[in-house]
């Protein structure tokens, strides 16, 4: 089995008709990120065919999304109140992707309307005891400032795709957070922080990502969940580099039993 710990697999879909049986013939388990009731009721019927954590949350690029006229004004208030109605049916394994995207200017505009959301949203994982799977980008100060509550009622937290220092993994884990690090395609398109990153941390904290259909391999239009087992092994190859005795299928392994820690409360 190998676990890819954030995709889209409705988004996915559209582009690739064959991706969950695909899924399933490659034994790969997934969290699956929706923000809207269309992906959220096609990852929960997959999640009924093939093992699937169920994650919900307003993406922070959808006030940017919304301030362009991309959807309506009405997009995000759906999305929040559906959030709500599914935290307290019990049907969310992890709220998210949550957090904060102040990457260019577009985004930092909506810091405000970004923050609010956030904070509604780490409450709805505190009242209901979920874990919380974070989108951050140039913003990881926030979740220092934030460690308290991260820390307290939050049972675990993914940094999908995380884009931070290893110091800065260390410390968020210090302050007590129970944290967990996701790396995917960038380790294999030559992102020199998450390589280092991925080399450095303990094993125990790392978990592996396609983000499908949005992180494509060079050359490829689009990532979907195979990709998962090239990460892996490439993670794998940078840890033997950085002195790490880690064979591919170990790595696989301790990924999964990660996964499984963070997302598997209800899971087969
Ligand atoms: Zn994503």
């Amino acid at each position: 089995m190998a676990s890819d710990a954030h995709s889209h697999p409705f988004d996915l879909s559209l582009l690739h008709d064959g991706a969950e049986a695909e899924r399933a013939r490659l034994n790969i388990v997934c969290a699956a990120s929706a923000w809207r009731a269309e992906d959220f009721q096609y990852n929960e019927r997959a999640a009924a065919r093939f093992p699937m954590a169920l994650c919900f949350a307003v993406h922070p690029q959808l006030p940017a999304a919304c301030a362009a006229d991309e959807y309506g004004p009405e997009t995000v208030r759906d999305s929040l109140s559906l959030l709500h109605e599914l935290a307290a049916g019990k049907r969310l394994d992890a709220v998210g992707e949550t957090g904060f995207d102040l990457f260019d200017s577009a985004f930092r505009a909506t810091e405000e309307a970004q923050e609010a959301l956030f904070l509604e949203q780490l409450r709805v994982a505190e009242e209901y005891g979920l874990p919380l799977v974070l989108h951050i980008r140039r913003a990881i100060g926030k979740m220092f400032r934030y460690g308290d509550r991260l820390k307290s009622k939050i049972p675990s937290v993914v940094f999908h795709s995380y884009s931070g220092t290893a110091d800065e993994a260390a410390s968020l884990l210090r302050r007590g957070i129970n944290a967990y690090f996701s790396f995917g395609t960038a380790i294999l398109l030559n992102h020199k922080r998450a390589i280092g990153t991925c080399a450095a941390l303990d094993e125990g904290r790392l978990l592996f990502e396609t983000d499908a259909p949005y992180q494509g391999l060079r050359g490829k239009a689009f990532s979907s969940h195979a990709d998962i087992r090239p990460i892996i092994a490439e993670a794998a190859a940078l840890r033997n580099g950085a002195g790490k005795s880690c064979s591919k299928d170990a790595l696989e392994k301790a990924s999964d039993e990660n996964f499984y820690r963070v997302f598997g409360k209800r899971l087969p």
